[in-house]
């Protein structure tokens, strides 16, 4: 069975993380998505990073402002806020679609994810929402993440992978598991399956209830 694996990192950029994480990709010609923090894609080498990661081809979408706390347990205007001041850094860049993906909190799927009115905001700015379907949690095992990566990414047929250029140590082994896949005759693909968007250019094309918080009760 031929198998994909899209690659996405996660939760930069950082300084010398970013820069390793790119060097490696071009090495394997691979196209990837970086999903940044919007306060640290804002600093002076957070932005330059961004440009690099953008001219060599890889998307940069947007993973809130400050990433604290995930967008449903958050008040309306301060969810709206996380998405909007983070499109405003990430709007230097000349990116061909707005990607967003929420904060999952140790990579979990759930009601917390979304705010009914990060929904809105979501629908209104035509974005597309990139969630996730393997998580070998590299933060918090640097050297076990890659045999968990490569296990998955073996009985899935299309492996959309979440993976964080933070300085955690996980990084300096991206150039074996990639050297590995490639071993492995494992497609490695840009675009994301469908199954992992459940809006795409501003359209709810997949049911999304069991990714937003419950409405809060407006008293009238
Ligand atoms: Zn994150």
């Amino acid at each position: 069975m031929p198998r994909t694996v899209t690659l996405t990192f996660d939760n930069g950029p950082t300084a010398d993380v970013t820069s390793h994480v790119l060097d490696c990709l071009a090495k394997h010609r691979i196209k990837s998505t970086f999903f940044v923090i919007g306060k640290q894609a804002e600093t002076g080498d957070g932005g330059a990073l961004m440009q690099r990661a953008s001219a060599e081809g890889h998307w940069i979408g947007n993973h809130t402002y400050s990433h604290t706390t995930p967008l449903g347990e958050l008040e309306a205007a301060a969810a709206v806020w996380e998405i909007e001041r983070a499109e405003q850094v990430l709007s230097r860049l000349n990116q061909p679609r707005r990607l967003f993906r929420p904060y999952g909190r140790g990579g979990r799927i759930g009601h917390h994810l979304l705010h009914p009115a990060a929904v809105a905001t979501l629908l209104a700015g035509n974005y597309t929402c990139v969630l996730w379907n393997s998580v070998p949690g590299d933060w918090r095992d640097p050297d076990g993440w890659v045999h968990r990566a490569l296990e998955e990414a073996r009985t899935a047929d299309w492996s959309l992978i979440v993976l964080h250029d933070v300085p955690s140590g996980a990084m300096l082994h991206l150039g074996r598991f990639l050297a590995q896949l490639r071993e492995e005759d494992v497609e490695i693909r840009q675009e994301f399956p469908a199954r992992c968007t459940p809006i795409v250019d501003g359209r709810v094309v997949q049911p999304i209830e069991q990714y937003v918080a419950n409405a809060p009760v407006e008293s009238s």
